[in-house]
């Protein structure tokens, strides 16, 4: 049975800070153990951070900020997950590219190690420190510079939180490329250096397609402008391109110019109870044919991630319980073309029985509800213990074969929960235990990753290889890939200050 809720003209806005993540301070016997005794780390020698350096700092910074008061610097060291736990004595929060060229040139000509922070919501380590590197906070450097209302390019600061500048861009009918669980603290800049993918990849395409433009700042203090706002400029390489997704290794985001598309004038999303996996492949098939251009966005959630989201966040499903879901979303321009169009696939789709039961919102508030449950999933997780986190890509056809298989391998020593963006062949598996457990990552690593690659995916679809994965990149990536990789961090980062211990093993 389908009900529809609300149906009629809706601009959509989604004003809900799904998952606020505040950095809080930090009950000492809640403390993760620190990553280098986690997992057996040895420092690379760097410079060890001097009174002489921190006055420097204070010169160029002024004395509020530059942060040295353990507790204050706590947060900055231990990552959103609470599995890494880095050992920094000072955060730095610069305002201007130019304050960040200057702290680079010095840091690179006394060898100290820096690990870039934006909102601290990265899944894989990579934003926190493994020893005392300093972490370079952009936290202050969160202004929007300049909107284009025809062209839809914003440029802005780093720093910027994804929902505020969605916000904005709303304000001038526009809306962000991309969307996240973590958009109420993740920065935009943080976005362009994980290449973050998220929740509407399927219409608005990845980051590399979005990214007009950038300014980043290199190991030695060097600003490199690339800050055009051009859908197309084919001058020569297309530099902008080596800081997406290289989480900080290549060198520091400051500003970046973003393609903005329009704000839907429509927006439908319902939530469908589906007897097996088979079935979600064959509706998204069915969806992708019936809604084409309109189709934002079909996520996909097995019984077990629903049922422990709906317990510990105490939200309540529309819908009764089913093996699967799917979240189903349309982004369109013409609310009542819309309409028809989702009706007219509902109502085949009941038929075959592909939808059991469902519920289609078109209502700000029930639209935000139902994106509410998927969004709270991965926070869900965390209060039931030590969360094993895993984003890979994989076959459509292969989807969702890893989460049996792990139930099986675990018993019922842990609970495994698969969900995610079926349209970008991204599924997340989460699993957790009480608490973290070095037999148990035995059980699991590197079986998961070796899985992936037998089926050809990647052990990372977009969260990144941060600290935890360097040793497994090479299930996806080949050795020649892996060297040239290595050429550009030698030729940009020489003395290999920017975020060491992440992204590249040390035997490439
Ligand atoms: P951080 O976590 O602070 O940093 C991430 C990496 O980027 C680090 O290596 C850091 O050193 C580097 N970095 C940060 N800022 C800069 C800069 N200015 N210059 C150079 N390097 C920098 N990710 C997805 O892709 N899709 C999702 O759907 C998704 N959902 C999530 C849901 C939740 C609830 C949470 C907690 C996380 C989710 N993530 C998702 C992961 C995370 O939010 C993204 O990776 C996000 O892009 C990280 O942004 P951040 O500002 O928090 O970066
Ligand atoms: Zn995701």
């Amino acid at each position: 049975m389908i009900n529809m809720y609300n149906s009629g003209l809706s601009i959509v806005r989604y004003l809900a800070k799904s998952n606020i993540i505040v950095q809080g301070r930090y009950a000492s016997q809640a403390l993760p153990q620190l990553s280098s005794e986690k997992y057996d780390v040895k420092r690379k020698n760097f410079g060890t951070v001097q009174a002489a350096d921190i006055n420097y700092f204070k010169s160029i910074l002024s004395e509020q900020r530059v942060v040295t008061d353990e507790s204050d610097v706590l947060p900055f060291n231990i990552d959103w997950i609470k599995n890494c736990r880095g050992q920094s004595k000072v955060v730095l929060k610069p305002k201007t590219t130019e304050e960040v060229s200057k702290i680079l040139a010095y840091c690179n000509e006394k060898r100290l190690a820096v690990c870039p922070q934006g909102g601290n919501t990265g899944l894989v380590g990579g934003s926190v420190p493994v020893f005392d590197e300093i972490v370079l906070s952009f936290m202050l450097m969160n202004k929007i510079i300049s909107l284009d209302e025809i062209s839809g390019a914003l440029v802005c600061e780093a720093g910027c939180i994804l929902e505020n500048v969605d916000n904005y861009v709303r304000n001038h009918n526009l809306i962000m490329p991309l969307d996240l669980g973590a958009k109420g603290t993740c920065h935009v800049g943080g976005n362009v250096s994980t290449n973050a993918g998220g929740l509407r990849l399927l219409r608005y395409g990845n980051l590399h397609g979005s990214l007009l433009g950038i300014e980043a700042v290199k190991a030695d203090g060097t600003v490199i402008d690339c800050l055009r706002s051009l859908k197309k400029d084919n001058t020569g390489y297309h530099l902008k391109h080596l800081f997406v997704g290289s989480e900080g290794t290549l060198g520091i985001v400051t500003k970046l110019a973003i393609h903005c598309p329009v704000l839907p004038k429509a927006v439908t999303v319902g939530f469908f109870g589906l007897e097996n996996f088979d079935n979600v492949l064959k509706l998204f098939k069915s969806a992708k044919s019936s809604l084409g251009e309109i189709l934002s966005a079909y996520e996909m959630m097995d019984n077990e991630s629903i049922r422990g989201t709906l317990r510990n966040m105490k939200l309540t499903s529309p819908i009764p319980e089913y093996p699967f879901y799917v979240l189903m979303e349309t982004h369109g321009s013409d609310a009542d073309h819309d309409t028809e169009k989702v009706n007219r696939f509902l109502s085949k789709e009941m038929d075959t029985g592909l939808i059991l039961n469902g519920t289609v919102a078109t209502e700000p508030g029930k639209i935000q509800a139902i994106w509410k449950i998927r969004e709270s999933i991965p926070a869900a997780c965390m209060m039931d213990g030590y969360v094993f986190c895993y984003d890979v890509s994989l076959p459509l056809a292969n989807y969702y074969q890893l989460v049996p298989m792990l139930r099986e391998r675990l018993g019922s020593n842990a609970s495994v929960i698969g969900f995610g963006h079926i349209g970008d062949g991204n599924i997340h598996i989460n699993v957790t235990i009480s608490d973290f457990d070095k037999e148990v990552l035995g059980v699991l690593e590197p079986f998961i990753f070796e899985e992936v690659s037998k089926l050809q995916g990647s052990v990372s679809a977009e969260h990144g290889i941060g600290f935890r994965k360097p040793q497994y990149i090479h299930y996806s990536k080949d050795r020649s890939a892996l060297g040239l990789m290595r050429d550009l961090k030698t030729l940009m980062d020489p003395n290999g200050i920017l975020n060491p211990y992440k992204v590249l093993p040390d035997d490439v």
